[in-house]
């Protein structure tokens, strides 16, 4: 009888059993699984981590905090990695966050957009941008109401160095799959209503899902997954 061998707790392994997963999750979605983009949510994880990831087959990776993540960005200068800043945007950190990253998915005001727009430099294409959306209208949370989407995305529009390319939403974790799956229709459903009354040629990406919960949220359309813990273990 062949013995089960034990899961593999390596980096590689565990990257491994995430894309079994999301080939599942498309599969029962009736979605082609090269359609889910796996972002690699590193923060207060180290550039050897990164480096790790990268080496196991990674290539975008996910950011909370400015400094933290400039810091390792210059520990790997010699990989091609594709950057996204997923966390808070403080207006003092828009010219940081135009020049060093290639996705802002966390925007929720106007007067942040025109700032990267105007700072975004022109050797480099045009700022990727997701807009944040507070699905569950949490106090505490950022992002825009959803009502308040369609308005902010049109003015967001209009700014030549900036591509606005979807929205990106955090919802209340919850284990209620059904919790789970109204969330993540709910966002799914204004995105294209959204495409639809915008019709902007890169407007393709839906962000959402984590470790939690990335399941539901492929089978509700994501487009790209933020994965922390499941690929580098616990956060400290
Ligand atoms: C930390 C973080 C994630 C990753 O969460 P995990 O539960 O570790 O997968 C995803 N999205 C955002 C915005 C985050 O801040």
């Amino acid at each position: 009888m062949m013995v089960k061998p034990c899961a593999d707790d390596t980096l590689s392994g565990r990257l491994a059993r995430i894309k079994g997963r999301i080939q599942a999750a498309a599969t029962a979605a009736a979605r082609d699984p090269a359609t889910i983009q796996l972002l690699a949510v590193s923060k207060k994880k180290s550039a050897a981590d990164i480096r790790a990831a990268c080496q196991a087959g990674v290539n975008c990776i996910g950011e909370n905090y400015v400094a933290e993540a400039t810091a390792k960005m210059s520990e790997l200068a010699d990989l091609s990695i594709c950057w996204h800043f997923i966390g808070a945007v403080q207006s003092n950190k828009t010219a940081t966050l135009a020049t060093h990253f290639d996705w802002i998915q966390s925007l929720d005001r106007f007067k942040i957009a025109r700032r990267l727009s105007e700072q975004r430099p022109l050797h480099l294409a045009p700022l990727n941008l997701c807009v944040q959306i507070n699905l569950d209208r949490e106090r505490q949370k950022a992002g825009v109401n959803p009502e308040d989407a369609f308005a902010l995305c049109r003015q967001i529009a209009t700014l030549p160095r900036l591509r606005l390319r979807g929205l990106m939403a955090i919802p209340k974790l919850s284990p209620d799959r059904q919790v789970q799956h109204r969330s993540f229709s709910a966002l799914s459903e204004l995105q294209l209503e959204l495409a639809d009354k915008l019709q902007l040629p890169d407007f393709d990406t839906l962000s959402a899902g984590t470790s939690a919960d990335f399941e539901t949220a492929i089978a509700c359309g994501s487009t790209l997954i933020r994965v922390g813990t499941a690929l580098f273990g616990p956060r400290s």
